[in-house]
């Protein structure tokens, strides 16, 4: 067994860089165990004046789009830069279905033995929220231990890449024109929250299909973005490594030049973060508060229709707040 750590062991070790404690870190504040989470939270307190200085990035896009090529290939290029890269998943297939999109196939192996970075797997068997709320911690704890960027993948199902793309600073979609990518596939929120667009595969005979595409999701941004920052549409292939220079000096104009945006970013989710957990604390009590069984014996009313709606919700919160 595995000797247990003190709340200094763990701010230490992270300070000092040491990995096997960053680890251990993040399986803490993954942890449902009421001291874990306690010790978590101390934890996160101790190394909140540590964060904040990482480049945070979400990656999202559909299973198959190329999302963990593309990480590696990324992910290699900064590190042969002499850059630090941890990588963190948020996977809302995994506890849906027990197996998962992002976590069980063997991927990025080269950056997996990387010395510059780090790659942590889904948190699995919880809610979209639970796993959302560990990724933040744990990219918090990768934060302190001081990596240049934090990278946030997500599958694009869901509601996923809105999550992640309330935790980063640049929010990038990949898109595969010629795999059902095409404009009209794109959920338009997607457009709404996005940063960058990445059209990955660019290195077989779709060439035309794929500057059309890139035209077409350009004029769409246009159409729906107005101020700010306008995402920029690019392409590149994790194979051929073409247009991941692009790409890097992109975000790095974005990172240098935005930085007014990106504060303000934060602070919005900061306070956003409070409001879902202020949201989701109240669900909690609620259910406690009411109990299952009259939740759904309310709920077989209104499908019966011997209760409307508004009847039921103010029965229930009138139990509630009691
Ligand atoms: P993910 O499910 O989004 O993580 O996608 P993967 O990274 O596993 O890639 C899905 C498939 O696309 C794999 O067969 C990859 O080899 C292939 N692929 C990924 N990137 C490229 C690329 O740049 N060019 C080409 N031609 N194929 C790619």
């Amino acid at each position: 067994m595995k000797k247990s750590l003190k709340l200094e062991d763990y701010v230490d070790g992270i300070r000092q860089k040491d990995r096997t404690i960053l680890a251990r870190g993040i399986t803490l504040v993954e942890s449902s165990n009421s001291d874990h989470q306690r010790l978590a939270q101390e934890l996160l307190k101790s190394l909140l004046p540590e964060t904040g200085r990482s480049k945070r990035i979400g990656i999202s896009g559909t299973p198959g789009v190329g999302k963990s090529t593309f990480i590696e290939a990324f992910g290699k290029l900064l590190t042969s830069q002499g850059k630090t890269v941890a990588v963190l998943a948020v996977d809302p297939t995994s506890q849906v279905s027990g197996g998962s999109i992002l976590g069980d196939k063997t991927r990025m192996n080269e950056l997996a033995i990387d010395d510059h970075a780090f790659i942590r797997p889904s948190p699995s068997g919880e809610t979209l929220g639970g796993v959302a709320r560990r990724t933040r911690e744990s990219l918090y704890l990768c934060e302190a231990f001081g990596f240049d960027y934090v990278l946030v993948e997500t599958v694009g199902v869901g509601q996923s890449e809105t999550t992640v793309a309330q935790m980063v600073d640049l929010f990038v979609m990949l898109l595969q024109p010629g795999a059902g990518d095409d404009l009209q596939g794109i959920k338009r929120g997607i457009l709404e929250v996005v940063d960058m667009v990445v059209v990955t595969k660019d290195d077989g005979d779709q060439k035309k299909i794929i500057e059309k595409a890139k035209h077409d999701y350009q004029q769409a941004l246009h159409i729906l973005r107005h101020d700010g920052w306008m995402p920029p549409v690019l392409s590149c292939s994790a194979f051929t490594k073409s247009g991941l220079p692009e790409i890097q000096h992109t975000i790095e104009s974005y990172f240098n030049q935005q930085q007014l945006l990106i504060n303000e970013k934060r602070e919005r989710q900061g306070v956003d973060w409070m409001w879902q957990l202020i949201q989701d604390g109240l669900r909690d009590a609620f259910h406690r508060g009411v109990g299952e069984v009259s939740i759904r014996s309310c709920e077989e009313e209104i499908r019966h229709k011997k209760l409307t709606a508004p009847e039921a919700a103010e029965r229930l919160l009138q139990n509630f707040l009691a």
